[in-house]
Parts: structure tokens; sequence; C-alpha cells
């Protein structure tokens, strides 16, 4: 699964940084970026909680194939 965040929606409020920093940090900037390119199965669930609690819904997955 790949994950990315769109720097145009996300408003900086870290709630994915809380959730699975092992894949987002905060930017300086104010936006969240994307550590890894693929993410690790183990860590899918976390990464799809984060991205469904996203307030701007900036987060989007691609490649899922286990749902
Ligand atoms: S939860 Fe969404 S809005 Fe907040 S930092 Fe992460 S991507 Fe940006």
């Amino acid at each position: 699964m790949k994950v990315r965040v769109d720097t145009d929606l996300c408003a900086g409020f870290g709630i994915c940084v809380g959730i699975c920093p092992e894949v987002f940090e905060l930017h300086d900037d104010g936006y969240a970026t994307v550590l890894v390119s693929e993410v690790p199965p183990e860590l899918e669930e976390l990464v799809r909680r984060a991205a469904d609690q996203c307030p701007t819904q900036a987060i989007s997955l691609s490649g899922d194939s286990s749902d």
C-alpha cells in the first residue's frame, strides 16, 4: 500500500503523526509529509486509521489490496 499527503489539503493538525509517527512527519512548513513510499504491512492499519481521522482528508491510499 502506498500513501501520500496532499499538502494543499493538509492543515497541519498532526493527527496522522500522533497515530503513526513511523510514516508521517510534521514538516516545519506546517504540513505533514510521508517518510516511506511503501507502507510496511504491519503499519497499514495505523495508516488507514490516520487517513480516516485526518480532518481534511488529505491522506490518500493506493494499491490497497487487503479490503
Ligand atoms: S492529520 Fe491530515 S491535516 Fe493533520 S497533519 Fe496529517 S495529513 Fe495534515
